[in-house]
């Protein structure tokens, strides 16, 4: 059985003040969780107080984005290091805002995945296609190309760790979500290619989230879908009221 996993993205959102207040008031909301794991990734300066305000919860704390390098001439990165020095378990690699805005590629994003595996960070790697992609036909094809230029020469052993985010460019920040059909249709499709890139097990074990205008309304119908485990979650993951719900999605 896979452990749903609901993990906020705040990304540029939040100065230290108004993080570690959403922190308080969000873990005492979902103290009574146990059958759901969540996660915050949060800008850089927020993660080492908001790793004090979480200490004594479940809660994972996670980086939106990590440099492969260890240290050296590289200005305004962060290392594997540096964000498990301040208590990540996890990291974002490969969002489509750092795909398009920031131009990483994935040869790139492949570079950062063996870093994170190195070092005991779990990535997150968002996939997803763009609208002209969907409409050309062409999503199924985007997806696999991802999947198979990001995860080049990684393990089982580690692919099995990490979680993938099916985010479909044309529902982020829109408010229109992906159907939940539509979201099963893709997410299920990528199950089925890590299969064939590794192994049924290594399918099994691996945890693909969706995100796309998650809210509290619409994630019930999307977590009923039978590959999906959980939700990668922007713009509802700001207020403690709203993450909660969509943490308690039951
Ligand atoms: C995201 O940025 O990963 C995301 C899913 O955003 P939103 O929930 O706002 O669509």
């Amino acid at each position: 059985m896979r452990t749903p996993f609901m993990c906020a993205n705040w990304k540029l959102h939040k100065d230290v003040d108004e993080a570690v207040e959403m922190a308080k008031k969000f873990k005492e909301l979902v103290a009574d969780v146990d059958d759901v794991e969540a996660g915050i990734c949060a800008p850089a300066v927020d993660l080492y107080p908001l790793n004090e305000v979480l200490a004594d919860t479940d809660i994972k704390l996670g980086s939106e984005n990590m440099y492969h390098k260890e240290s050296g001439a590289y200005t305004g990165e962060l290392s594997p290091q540096m964000i498990k020095s301040v208590g990540c378990e996890y990291a974002i690699i490969g969002h489509s805002e750092r795909r398009e805005i920031f131009g990483e590629d994935d040869a790139l994003l492949n570079l950062k995945l063996k870093a994170a595996f190195e070092n005991d960070i779990k990535p997150i790697l968002c996939i997803g296609e763009k609208l002209e992609e969907r409409e050309a036909d062409e999503h199924f094809a985007r997806v696999k190309f991802q999947l198979e230029a990001d995860l080049s020469g990684i393990e089982a052993e580690d692919a099995k760790d990490m979680v993938l985010a099916y985010e479909p460019l044309w529902a982020i920040g829109t408010g229109e979500s992906a159907t939940p059909e539509q979201a099963e249709e893709m997410v299920k499709y990528i199950r089925d290619t890590v299969a064939e890139m590794y192994d049924q097990d290594t399918a099994d074990a691996i945890r693909i989230q969706y995100g796309g205008s998650v809210k509290p309304w619409n994630v019930e119908e999307i977590m009923e879908q039978p590959n999906i485990d959980g939700a990668l979650v922007g713009s509802a993951s700001l207020e403690a009221e709203s993450f909660s719900k969509i943490v308690k999605f039951k």
